[in-house]
């Protein structure tokens, strides 16, 4: 009978895996560390396996018993491991890769997969910002920092990066290349500048007239680990978390161009090329040309009226819907600067790091006018969810702070889990004490795309909610958003006046941007919330208005924009709502 040829690093692998399957499962440390060993001499073994199992041959290696020649068989025979395939199945896939953290044992990622349901590196890694793992027995401060450590090290081969981690880089970059008194102007372009969710590398683009001297200043930055590529207008390094930086140099005259160019997307740069074609014009990186001659454009505005439109902003270029709108000049969309205020916050009585009158404070210091304080609700466990009992107390610690204010006010809410069934956490009687409640789901992610939709369009017709949080539940970079039909959450929440947040934390950005425009414009609100756990998590809004300004909203789609006594009319108003259809 003709044997595959089997090839030895693969066989190895399949003993190896089945080695950290068995620890994971909780087996005698004998049999695993068969396997171990097994796995590392065949790795080391000299000829082909396939042939010496044939020979018999193998049976005289030393170390190689009976029991790994059935298995060698078997694998000849069918390719894989009936023992192996099953192990697989009763672990996900994930909890290999957290074994690759550094002091991160098979007892610790068991604990954390059976208790918290951690199964992949992302999850892990927020579960750790979110002080999820003190929790656990065996689990201090400590090893949640070295975790957050091991991740980093693990991750810095993904390839892809969040929008959080690529911005911290690209600013000092920035800041530090504006500095230079040879660089006149400076940018982030690509989809950095763009605000994408996630972004493969950082590309920066310079004006200036000395070229060699910037390339020179950059592929000696002290952040780069390696230099991939150093030439006299372009250069490429690698900084020590695996993030890639491209920096261009161009002329002052040649910069607008290369900036739009660079800036993309692919998809926006093809149409613009187009409409300059129709024009009898030509469009690249280089400039905007009439036959042999630049059209002159000082800026980026200048090509886009070139080509007969009003500017678009960075955020909206990815051929989404922009090119409509910019026949006639765009309203102004939203910034950071006009937030008045943030929904979507934790403090110690929940899962978050700082006390509710600390949080409170900061959002004053940053001129804001009221904090929506949202912990978590009592089937969150794992998250300290709050006791009726509890609640009570924040909302009395709330009252006598907002007597100590009168420029700020603390709005009393809930993230009540959506349990099973679609109902929120609290009985009425409690839910009717909060000024707002937030709706999100916590718990049992794997359900038919029918029934989590079902589940979720009953909480938001709960008269009690007022926002659904985080819609999908996705986890960028790490895990998928549960199956549910957007456009019927959407329709729901539009016809309940329920809002939906635009989660701005960078591991969500939950609801995706693209769905934004077509639904705000149907009349769906939204609210940029930072699901804040710390003081520096409320910056986090930030990444919540570029997911906004991608789709193109104003301020008056953003509820966090109005002003205070606005938000207060509309939640009292909601809340008439509720205690009315209560009472019948
Ligand atoms: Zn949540
Ligand atoms: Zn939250």
């Amino acid at each position: 009978m003709a044997r595959e040829k089997l090839d030895k690093q693969q066989v190895a692998q399949i003993f190896s895996e089945c080695a950290v399957l068995l620890e994971l499962k909780g087996e005698n440390p004998f049999r695993i560390r068969s396997f171990v060993n097994t796995a590392r001499q065949l790795q080391s073994l000299e000829g082909d396996v396939g042939e010496m199992l044939a020979t018999g041959e193998i049976a005289k290696v030393s170390g190689i018993g009976k029991g790994t020649i059935e298995r060698l068989e078997e694998i000849a025979k069918t390719g894989t491991l009936a023992e192996y395939e099953a192990l697989k199945q009763a672990f996900p896939a994930g909890l290999s890769e957290m074994l690759k953290i550094p002091g991160l044992g098979a007892k610790k990622v068991r604990a954390l997969y059976e208790h918290l349901q951690i199964s992949s590196l992302g999850e892990l890694e927020y579960a750790c910002r979110e002080n999820r793992l003190l929790a656990l027995e065996g689990f201090g401060v400590k090893t949640q920092e070295n975790i957050l450590k091991g991740i980093e090290h693990v991750k810095r081969f993904q390839g892809r990066f969040l929008v959080s981690t690529a911005r911290r880089v690209a600013e000092r970059f920035l800041s530090e290349l504006r500095g230079l008194a040879e660089v006149e102007k400076a940018e982030v372009a690509g989809s950095l500048r763009r605000w994408k969710e996630t972004v493969k590398d950082v590309d920066l683009v310079v004006a200036t007239a000395d070229a060699a001297k910037v390339m020179d200043w950059f592929v000696g930055h002290e952040w780069v680990a390696s230099v991939v590529g150093h030439g006299p207008t372009k250069s490429s390094v690698v900084l020590g978390n695996g993030l890639q930086v491209d920096l261009r140099a161009v002329s002052r005259e040649q910069y607008p161009y290369a900036l739009m160019h660079f800036t993309g997307s692919k998809e926006h740069n093809t149409v613009m090329r187009g409409r300059a074609k129709e024009r009898g014009m030509k469009l690249n990186e280089y400039g905007l040309f009439q036959g042999e001659d630049l059209v002159k454009c000082e800026d980026e505005a200048a090509i886009y009226r070139a080509l007969d439109l009003y500017e678009i902003p960075p955020e909206m270029r990815e051929d989404h819907g922009e090119f409509e709108r910019a026949v006639e000049p765009l309203a102004t969309l939203v910034t950071r600067e006009v937030l008045r205020g943030v929904f979507h916050a934790h403090t110690t009585d929940s899962d978050g790091s700082a006390r509710l009158e600390e949080m409170a404070e900061a959002c004053r210091a940053q001129g804001w006018s009221y904090l929506g304080v949202s912990d978590h609700s009592q089937s969150a466990h794992y998250a300290n969810g709050l006791t009726v009992e509890r609640v009570l107390r924040q909302h009395e610690e709330a009252e006598v702070l907002n007597r100590k204010w009168s420029d700020f006010v603390i709005l009393k809410g809930i993230e009540s889990d959506i349990l099973m069934d679609g109902s929120l956490d609290y009985g009425e009687d409690i839910l009717a004490r909060f000024d707002f409640v937030i709706a999100s789901v916590h718990s049992h992610f794997k359900m038919t795309e029918e029934a989590m939709t079902d589940r979720i369009i009953k909480a938001i017709e709960h008269p009690a909610t007022t926002m659904l949080g985080h819609p999908t539940g996705r986890l960028l970079l790490s895990r998928e958003g549960y199956s549910l039909e957007m456009t019927k959450i959407i329709d729901a929440a539009i016809a309940h006046g329920v809002i939906i947040e635009i989660n701005a934390n960078p591991y969500r950005l939950d609801i995706d941007w693209r769905f934004l425009a077509k639904a705000c414009a149907r009349g769906l609100l939204v609210s940029i919330n930072p699901d804040a756990h710390s003081i520096e998590g409320l910056e986090d809004v930030v990444f919540g208005v570029g997911s906004a300004r991608k789709g193109g909203l104003v301020p008056a789609q953003v509820f966090n924009t109005w002003p205070l006594e606005e938000v207060q009319r509309w939640l009292a108003a909601r809340k008439r709502r509720t205690s009315g259809d209560a009472s019948v």
